[in-house]
């Protein structure tokens, strides 16, 4: 397998890396429990994190980001998401956004948004699913029309992090319903225009502290300067952006499946039964020894992706495993941590109740892991 290597000198990483440890230790996980609890947006969290510069890892400083690269952009979010995850996908949600103004606006775009983007003065929301449209982008049935002085935007959308506080949305929308995904295009709205409605935000099962709901628009009418990038490529565009996307996400997923293995290995080491330790019995040593193995699989899935994006490599396979991988295995050994903890692992209030839940979603969203693997199998038998 050819090894590519990183941008930078090691001691940039590690610095990022301990920045970002350090404040998910000091900053983050004391109050994850909280915030699962109560479903709180942790908005001071990222307040400080936008001072920190953790948002907008690889976008330029010119334009507020972190000016390194996909590789320092995992290493962030396995620090973030081992605080708490949510905090970490808010991370990859600025990031998604950030990059699609930076790759595909104008000056006057980038000008316009991207700064507030990154400093967080603006949240934003990325809004592609539709009722009728999931796993299926192509059939969305959200439209924008040309009018004489920018278009007309009318549909609605599913499931969007951030919705219910957001102040720009990237909006996929049909420009040409003839073409399928060919008639697509990326907009950047304005959420308080008129027109845009929310509804009332979803209750799930983890990642309790990420906002999720719908997005309605009603005849919203968008200045020219709305569109992004070319009119009708708006469904390669956000396909391209979805690899650095799925990098993120296989980042995250490792880094709830290293605080699940920290938890279970502190416990195994002070619980005692039959006299000692539950450390000291093979049994539990070997199912530490799978997490730890698995872990560490998972992040050099993750690195090389990020590795070939950074050196301007085709990296779509590459992606969906490291997405793929990282996100079933954080699912199987947040399960294990659960059972080393026995009864406790089940109660409210044990982090490895908490880990297991956040970790599911991470094979659903951001492609569900069916898609990933056939988006493998496509690569494998082209
Ligand atoms: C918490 C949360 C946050 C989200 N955030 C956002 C967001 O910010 N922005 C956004 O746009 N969307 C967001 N989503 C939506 C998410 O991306 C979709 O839920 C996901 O893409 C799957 O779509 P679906 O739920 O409609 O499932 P479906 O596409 O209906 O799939 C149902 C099942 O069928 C399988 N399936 C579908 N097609 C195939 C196939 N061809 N081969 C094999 N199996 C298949 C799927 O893998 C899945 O198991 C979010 C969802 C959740 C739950």
């Amino acid at each position: 397998m050819l090894v590519e290597t990183p941008q930078h000198p090691p001691e940039v990483y590690a610095q990022i890396r301990e920045m970002a440890a350090d404040f998910a230790r000091d900053q983050i996980l004391p109050h994850a429990e909280k915030i699962d609890r109560d479903e709180s947006f942790p908005e001071d969290i990222f307040k400080q994190m936008a001072q920190l510069g953790l948002f907008g890892v690889t976008i330029p400083e010119e334009y507020g980001g972190g000016g390194v690269d996909c590789y320092a952009y995992a290493i962030v979010m396995e620090a973030l998401a081992r605080g708490y995850s949510s905090v970490a996908d808010q991370c990859g949600l600025v990031e998604l956004v950030a990059t699609l103004i930076h790759q595909f606006g104008t000056d006057q775009q980038k000008a316009r948004w991207l700064s507030s983007v990154t400093g967080f003065e603006r949240k934003v929301a990325y809004c592609l699913t539709e009722a009728e449209a999931g796993s299926d982008l192509s059939s969305i049935r959200t439209t924008a029309v040309r009018q004489s002085s920018g278009w007309r935007l009318n549909g609605s959308k599913l499931w969007i992090n951030n919705a219910p506080l957001a102040d720009i949305g990237i909006v996929l929308a049909r420009t040409d319903p003839e073409k399928g995904h060919r008639g697509m295009s990326v907009f950047v709205v304005d959420l308080h225009a008129d027109g845009v409605s929310r509804g009332p935000r979803e209750h799930k099962m983890g990642q309790r502290g990420s906002q999720v709901g719908p997005l309605f628009f009603d005849d919203v009418q968008l200045p020219g300067e709305a569109l992004l990038g070319e009119q009708d490529r708006g469904f390669y565009m956000i396909m391209s952006v979805l690899e650095k996307g799925r990098v993120g996400i296989g980042a995250l997923a490792t880094g709830i499946a290293q605080a699940g293995l920290e938890a279970a290995r502190d416990y195994a080491k002070t619980r005692k039964q039959f006299g000692r330790p539950i450390a000291d019995f093979q049994g539990i040593q070997w199912m530490l020894a799978q997490m730890s193995m698995e872990i560490a699989a998972a992040r050099a899935l993750v690195q090389r992706a990020a590795l070939l994006i950074d050196n301007g490599k085709s990296a779509t396979e590459a992606s969906s495993m490291a997405k793929c991988f990282a996100s079933d295995m954080a699912v199987r050994q947040t399960a294990e941590a659960v059972q080393i903890f026995g009864g406790s692992g089940y109660i409210k209030g044990y982090e490895v109740e908490r880990l297991y839940r956040d970790a599911k979603i991470t094979q659903i969203y951001e492609g569900t892991n069916q898609i990933q693997r056939t988006i493998i199998a496509r690569q494998l038998l082209k």
